[in-house]
């Protein structure tokens, strides 16, 4: 059996293991300290943008370094006071950490579908969605979370028009997008909040981990605040809010340090494996590679995603993902929309089955930064099989 192809997989650039030493040998085994500050420093200054005109920042985000890009989704609702019976908009097609968080306020999920060009939320449906709560509730949803889902960004212009029009807070969920960029600002600096996450699959890794990008220096000491268990300013330990520990330790920031001193690195070479599955597959029948839809979207392609259209390609997503699994090669089908997730089966949903369509065709490629031009020919030989 050929050695096993992975779907994602972290990719240690060699400096990790230096700032790990230095928290050992400075005693600094604790959620605060030198790497903690410096991840953050440096996230600020790889997020920092320049020249758009969307921009409502004036220089750089301000960065809380947290336990998971939950953690950080779960602060961010805390930190907008949404509360039980609330509603929250949040995009279908992603992942269930993006809606989990709005249950633990004892908010309700609204789901809203995809468009066509990005598979993230689409802004039509988003509007619908807005005035039928209104109409049905008699109230604004609290707050709207789009995605950058596998690192392609969202519309971000129309998204915030609406955003604006109704006064509505933005959570913008960058977790798969670090790097990815709309309009040339970064992904994750648009919303009210940004979240981004560093688990062991993504873009970078501290092993477990996740950042809220906040627009104010007063947001992120709030946020601080909550993420270590909201203690009031006094010598002994007194409580006024409720607060969570929600700090990431400075053992997983200094992996987050080294990480960064390869990060363009990471990106390039998703990129390149992106360029290279389009190169290889353009010609085959019923197969479609995923790509950026204008020159205003330039994701990372943290992964490679492709449709598969059975009467054309001869066999479906299905019959792909299990002859890629018999040569021991790991691919997984497109997110199952949250609309369709047991869980959620109460949720209200405004859509039109962009979203189901992209789960019943879609399939993930491997994309992980430390594979070879080999292995991805190797993949696409078994597709075209
Ligand atoms: C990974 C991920 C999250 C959650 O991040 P964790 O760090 O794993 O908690 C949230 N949203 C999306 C879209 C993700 O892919």
């Amino acid at each position: 059996m050929k050695n096993r192809i992975h779907l994602s997989l972290a990719h240690m650039g060699g400096h990790e293991q230096k700032f790990i030493k230095e928290a050992f040998d400075t005693n600094w085994v604790v959620p605060l300290g030198p790497n903690v500050d410096g991840f953050e420093k440096s996230l600020n200054q790889y997020l920092a943008t320049q020249n758009s005109q969307l921009s409502t920042l004036n220089s750089q985000p301000h960065t809380v370094a947290l336990s998971s890009g939950t953690a950080a989704i779960h602060l961010a609702l805390v930190l907008l006071g949404v509360k039980t019976g609330d509603e929250v908009i949040c995009q279908s097609f992603t992942f269930a950490a993006t809606a989990n968080p709005i249950t633990y306020v004892g908010a309700n999920p609204v789901f809203v579908d995809s468009e066509d060009e990005t598979w993230n939320m689409s802004p039509q449906r988003l509007k619908e969605a807005i005035e039928d709560r209104l109409q049905q509730t008699g109230k604004l949803p609290k707050a709207i979370i789009p995605v950058h889902l596998y690192g392609m960004p969202a519309k971000m212009e129309e998204i915030l028009a609406i955003a604006h029009q109704y006064k509505i807070p933005v959570i913008e969920d960058a977790a798969e997008a670090l790097g990815s960029e709309y309009k040339t600002q970064k992904c994750g600096t648009f919303g009210t909040f940004g979240i981004l996450s560093f688990n062991g699959n993504k873009i970078i890794t501290t092993s477990g981990g996740g950042a809220l990008l906040c627009k104010t220096q007063e947001q992120a000491a709030r946020a601080l605040f909550y993420a270590t268990q909201a203690r009031d300013c006094a010598p002994h330990y007194q409580h006024s809010h409720i607060g969570y520990n929600y700090r990431m330790s400075n053992i997983c920031a200094g992996i987050g340090c080294g990480q960064m001193l390869t990060l363009e690195e990471h990106i390039a070479r998703r990129r390149e494996i992106h360029h290279l599955y389009m190169e290889l597959l353009k010609d085959v029948p019923g197969i479609t590679v995923k790509q950026n839809p204008d020159e205003k979207s330039n994701s990372n392609f943290w992964l490679t995603c492709i449709l598969v259209e059975p009467e054309k390609a001869g066999k479906t997503r299905e019959d792909i993902r299990m002859m890629l699994e018999s040569e021991n090669i790991e691919s997984r089908p497109l997110w199952k929309p949250m609309h369709l997730q047991p869980v959620f089966a109460d949720a209200p949903f405004y859509g039109n089955g962009v979203s189901d369509h992209l789960f019943e065709k879609g399939l993930c490629l491997p994309s992980g930064s430390s594979l070879s031009n080999e292995d991805i020919t190797r993949v696409v030989e078994i597709i075209k099989r």
